[in-house]
């Protein structure tokens, strides 16, 4: 029998082998890279069932045009002659209106209801993993009186759609966060979220999948694929063919390029966005989004991550030093009393967050084949979807029935 191949080892390429070889079927993961860094590795961590609204939503362009202008700015795309950018921007456009947002929030809801889930199981699983799931919600902590009359009314959709949100003042604020203040007009907590160290989880499942045998082939990128009808016989590497019984498309930002090897089109864009780690003095306590900024703050004890900002970039992975001080000049614009010190080049991390046009993931059969199956353009959230996604791929592949719908997902909808 021929293995089933996983193109991509980022963190829907380990979660979809995880749940492959936990029913016994032989995976081989492929990924161009030495696997040491990629978007999976240094995000924020975040596992958010509250983020029920996908990027594409009719907010977001007349913010995104305010944006523009600014280089610190949390979200940008640069304008550039580029058919492929124009194309994805077109549809963001079609996406941005409150039907396509309404049809789009029970898929994405139980999706990360689902994997939060599947989360909390690994969690007793493998209680050795050290990821640190910390199980306290998300702030989303504001400054201004518009921002605070978007969130106040987000929490009540959320909880129209039976998630948890409280309204914080003050007082209930100083509760959380009890070391330092916070400069804020108030937030709401969600408290159904959590977050994680990303790298611990990254380095437990690829060690983990290691030992149980799905076998890893790195610095091998893939140029094409042998079909027959419309089934994939073999994937074409730089390193050599690799026979497969199925083919799993993990490719985070660059699935867009595998979709076109195989005929499809899957419109993809990397949203550029950074990190670095801090001192965690005085210790912040709360998992929170400094909403005006779109600021991560994800704290681990004694070091905190601070990451944020959308570029929308393709591909090109260059660090654009003046978006890293935006969110800089976020933290004491929040907690005036941290101990910030702007980090050197090599501890900023970067990474391309796979955004589809619509801000919903592919998941699914590839439409044309028998035997290939996508899991990307998870955006801002795979981290936090990666589990579920997973688990139906794993299911899809063994034609069982997804666990959830997933008609909001399908690969062929701007095919
Ligand atoms: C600053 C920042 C903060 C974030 N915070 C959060 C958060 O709090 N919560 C959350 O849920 N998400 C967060 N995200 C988003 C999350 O990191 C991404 O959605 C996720 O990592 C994408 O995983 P992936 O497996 O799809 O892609 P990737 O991690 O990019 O992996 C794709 C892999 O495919 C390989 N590949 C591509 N093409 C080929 C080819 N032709 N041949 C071989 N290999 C190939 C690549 O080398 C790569 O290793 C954040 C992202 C950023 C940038």
């Amino acid at each position: 029998m021929k293995p089933t191949i996983i193109i991509g080892g980022g963190i829907v390429g380990l979660f979809s082998a995880y749940f492959l070889q936990k029913e016994g079927i032989e995976v081989t993961l492929i990924d161009r890279t030495d696997l040491k860094d990629n978007c999976s590795t240094g995000n924020a961590g975040m596992i958010v069932p509250s983020h029920i609204i996908p990027l594409a939503a009719p907010g977001m362009i007349s913010k995104g045009i305010g944006w523009m202008f600014s280089s610190k700015s949390p979200f940008y795309i640069h304008p550039r002659l580029d058919y492929k950018l124009a194309q994805w921007c077109l549809l963001f456009f079609k996406a941005a209106n409150e039907k396509q947002v309404k049809r789009a929030i029970p898929f994405l809801k139980n999706l990360s209801l689902l994997s939060k889930a599947l989360y909390s199981e690994f969690k007793v699983e493998h209680p050795d993993a050290a990821i640190a799931l910390v199980e306290k919600g998300l702030m989303m902590a504001y400054q201004t009186e518009s921002v605070e009359k978007e969130e106040i009314e987000f929490a009540h959709l959320a909880r129209k759609y039976g998630l948890e949100a409280e309204i914080l003042n003050q007082a209930d604020i100083k509760k959380v966060e009890p070391n330092l203040d916070l400069k804020v007009r108030g937030a709401v907590l969600f408290p159904g979220d959590a977050h994680l160290d990303p790298g611990a989880l990254y380095g437990f499942l690829k060690n983990y999948l290691e030992a149980k045998g799905v076998k890893f082939h790195y610095n091998t990128q893939v140029l094409g694929f042998e079909k027959r009808g419309s089934k994939v016989e073999a994937v074409l590497t730089d390193q050599g063919k690799f026979e497969a019984e199925k083919v799993l498309l993990c490719g985070g930002s660059w699935s867009g390029e595998l979709g076109k090897m195989l005929g499809f089109s899957l419109p993809m864009m990397g949203g550029k966005g950074y990190s670095f780690i801090q001192e965690n003095r005085p210790e912040i306590k709360q998992a929170t989004i400094l909403t005006e900024m779109k600021v991560a703050v994800s704290p681990y004890g004694n070091q905190v991550r601070f990451g944020g900002t959308m570029e929308i970039a393709g591909t090109n992975q260059s660090i654009n030093l003046n978006r890293v001080k935006g969110i800089f000049e976020s933290i004491n614009r929040y907690y005036p009393d941290f101990e910030s010190k702007f980090p050197q080049e090599n501890q900023i991390w970067k990474g391309l967050r796979p955004c589809s046009p619509d801000g919903l993931p592919y998941i699914g059969f590839a439409p044309g084949t028998t035997n290939v199956l996508v899991g990307s353009g998870h955006g801002m959230m795979g981290i936090s979807l990666a589990p579920a996604t997973g688990k139906i791929l794993s299911q899809l592949h063994q034609q069982k029935d997804a666990s959830i719908a997933i008609q909001g997902f399908e690969v062929g909808r701007f095919a």
